[in-house]
């Protein structure tokens, strides 16, 4: 799942994008808020979390912005002062939720999945499909119930955004922007590595390959 931050606090940037990584989101960044409302049109991003408080242009005009637009990316905002004004003019703007700060990174977390959940139609921490099973909160899929199948991060990632799109005919490039942080990784080719790793896990008929189009799950 590939995220949006906009923020220009850099010392919080530090903090938060390990911990974005390790829970499997890839993230990109932007310090104001012209490019952070550029970034968020030209790319397919699955949510933003969007500071309100930022140079050039503010988090609530780049979000009114994007609404105006008909983005409709769910947007979870920060808000500097915790007041009720900010957040109310937020939420009217078409924010998803909201977190003022000093913030926990935990309840950061805890909030964006509820958000992104809630946007993807998702009801608990797990996604299934046919009879696999991914938990969203270890990073583990089963199969018929069986044992846990722990999974590498590129793996759980590349699965989860599979899950939530089932249906779908995704391209190797968009599976391989949503997989990978590094942009010298997004050699999409490796995608196939991948794709063939998890029908290894989980039988041949799992994904299937549309050739020249991409993959999706299923066979019909
Ligand atoms: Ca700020």
């Amino acid at each position: 799942m590939k995220l949006l931050l906009v923020e220009d606090d850099a010392r919080l940037i530090e903090s938060l994008r390990p911990a974005l990584k390790k829970a499997g989101y890839v993230v990109e960044w932007a310090d104001n808020g012209i490019d952070g409302e550029f970034l968020a049109q030209e790319e397919d991003f699955d949510g933003i979390i969007l500071d309100l408080g930022l140079p050039q242009k503010s988090g609530l005009q780049v979000l009114q912005s994007l609404r105006a637009q008909a983005l409709e990316t769910p947007v979870l905002i920060l808000t500097a002062r915790d007041s009720w004004q900010d957040r109310v003019d937020g939420l009217k703007a078409g924010a998803d939720d909201y977190l003022g700060k000093p913030f926990h990174v935990e309840e950061l977390l805890a909030r964006l999945q509820a958000v992104l959940r809630r946007r993807f139609g998702q009801l608990d921490h797990r996604l299934q499909y046919q009879d696999v099973e991914l938990d969203l909160d270890r990073q583990t899929a089963s199969r018929n119930g069986g044992e846990p199948i722990q999974l590498t991060a590129i793996e759980f990632r590349l699965l989860r955004y599979l899950m939530l799109n089932p249906g779908k005919v995704l391209s190797k490039t968009r599976l391989s922007e949503h997989v990978y942080e590094e942009e010298q990784l997004r050699d999409s080719n490796v995608i196939e590595v991948y794709i063939n790793r998890l029908r290894q896990l989980f039988g041949k008929g799992f994904i299937k390959t549309l050739r020249g189009q991409g993959y999706r799950l299923g066979q019909q």
